[in-house]
């Protein structure tokens, strides 16, 4: 069991971790300057002198190691140094109010960017961490937070976490998660403004809360352009339905129904996937063929009722003909 879903655990023994003592209030981001593995740093953390760790590994593929538990203190923030961020408090060890992380780093500098995989695997460990502890999910003060290894060491570890990706953070935390740039929608789309993307392709526009859903549906790596595809229309109104708008996509139809007055999936927000069987969301044209269908069912029937007709007309047409028959006076 790890305390983190994603994460594999490589507990460094419990002789090295205070044990059921963490009360944790900040995070700490650290890079390792050197190591090529998240598992390669795991090992280091079992084995050295110094007993120095931290709760959790983030490599540059990706993974996710777990070496202390989040209710254990780790080794990795002990001591504070003069210049140190005003709001962390003095005389008490740091280990046990924080829960700290490692990036893998190869260069010594900490300069090599994070890769699109450590970046994602970082950001969703964090706003993780942050929402089960209570942590607040923005820059640390003195009520808790997010903060780099130098805000408590600005003299020895001046570089610790180097060149973190601190905006891309902010970002994602303020918006709750990873949302699809305009930089990477391959030119499907220009940035009208006000939260307004007009389509280059189709010249339909996606606004607010639709394009809020666009740009997170899947999450992730995968957006709203992936799954969803083009608009091929504006925003239509839900006719009964005060406030209710949908919004047709190549793949897919978005409703936004804050109330969820229309339908409530289980887990939506105020914006969903409309059915596609029925109500509004169908296809117009799928009702012009249904309308078409009983049509043509109507002329089938009358035409059988005629041939009915007709046969009966024969058959006492022979009947009469018949030598048996009473000759007609
Ligand atoms: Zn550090």
């Amino acid at each position: 069991m790890t305390d983190y879903a994603e994460a594999i655990p490589m507990y460094v023994d419990r002789s090295r971790v205070f044990i059921d003592a963490n009360n944790p209030k900040w995070i700490v981001i650290h890079k390792t300057a050197g190591f090529h593995t998240a598992q390669e740093v795991a090992n280091y953390f079992a084995t050295n002198a110094e007993m120095t760790s931290t709760h959790y590994v983030v490599g540059q593929d990706g993974t996710v190691v777990q070496c202390v538990r989040e209710q254990d203190g780790a080794g990795g923030n002990c001591c504070l140094e003069q210049g140190h961020a005003a709001f962390l408090p003095e005389g008490i060890n740091l280990n046990l109010v924080t829960i700290s992380i490692e990036h893998v780093d190869p260069a010594l500098d900490n300069s090599t960017p994070l890769t699109d995989a450590q970046k994602r695997a970082s950001f969703r460990l964090i706003a993780d961490i942050c929402a089960r502890h209570g942590i607040p999910a923005r820059h640390g003060d003195a009520n808790g937070g997010i903060i780099g290894h130098f805000e408590l060491d600005p003299i020895s570890r001046a570089r610790c976490p180097g060149n973190y990706p601190w905006n891309e953070l902010w970002a994602f935390l303020e918006q709750g998660g990873f949302m699809l740039d305009i930089t990477a929608t391959r030119g499907y789309f220009t940035d009208l403004g006000n939260n307004v993307w007009r389509c280059t392709k189709t010249g339909y526009v996606v606004g607010h809360g639709i394009l809020d859903f666009y740009r997170r549906y899947g999450g992730d790596a995968l957006y709203g352009l992936t799954y969803l595809g083009l608009p091929l229309s504006n925003e239509t109104a839900v006719t009964g339905y005060q406030g209710v708008v949908f919004q047709r996509f190549e793949r897919g139809v978005v409703c936004w129904d804050p109330g969820h007055q229309v339908d409530n999936p289980p887990g939506s927000g105020p914006a969903y996937l409309m059915h596609l069987d029925r109500g509004p969301g169908q296809d117009p044209r799928i009702a012009t063929l249904q309308q078409q269908v009983t049509t043509l069912q109507q002329q089938v029937n009358t035409l059988k009722q005629e041939v009915d007709t007709l046969k009966q007309e024969l058959d006492a047409q022979e009947l009469g003909s018949s030598p048996s028959a009473k000759p007609v006076s």
